[in-house]
């Protein structure tokens, strides 16, 4: 069974991202701006795309460690309502996110900006405005 890993990644606050395997399904972290007897700690259970927002589920804390006993609970109530065309939607956002960032930086145009509608990837291999098929087969994985 994949195991939950969880990589530190603190914008102002401290904040956790949560990986089922290479998907990231979930944070934990210290929320911003509530009164000090209040809850300080938020986690959030739920990827997009792959599960719609109305399944995600969140709460609130005293502690980190109760924060990851309750998205524990929580991810373990929705890891067997999901299959693998679930973690794919995610994967796939994920890549072509990652793959038009390195178009962008390597001076590449997008189909979308060309009259034509098809361009050169930085691969070298020209690509139509349907270009998923090419990110999934050429570039899979770019954006791990
Ligand atoms: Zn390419």
């Amino acid at each position: 069974m994949t195991a939950l890993t969880r990589r530190r990644s603190d914008n102002d606050q401290e904040t956790w991202h949560v990986y089922f395997g290479d998907v990231h399904v979930g944070s934990i972290g210290l929320r911003a701006g509530v009164p000090t007897g209040a809850d300080q700690w938020g986690w959030r259970v739920g990827f997009y795309p792959g599960i719609e927002p109305g399944t995600q589920r969140s709460g609130s804390a005293a502690t980190f460690d109760d924060a990851r006993v309750a998205f524990e609970g929580a991810w373990r109530q929705l890891e067997p309502t999901l299959t693998e065309d679930n973690y794919e939607s995610w994967r796939l956002s994920r890549d072509f996110h990652a793959w038009k960032y390195r178009m962008w930086d390597e001076g590449c145009r997008m189909p979308t900006q060309n009259q034509s509608g098809w361009s050169k990837c930085f691969c070298g291999e020209s690509i139509p405005v349907a270009c998923d098929a090419h990110i999934r087969s050429v570039h899979r994985g770019i954006g791990l």
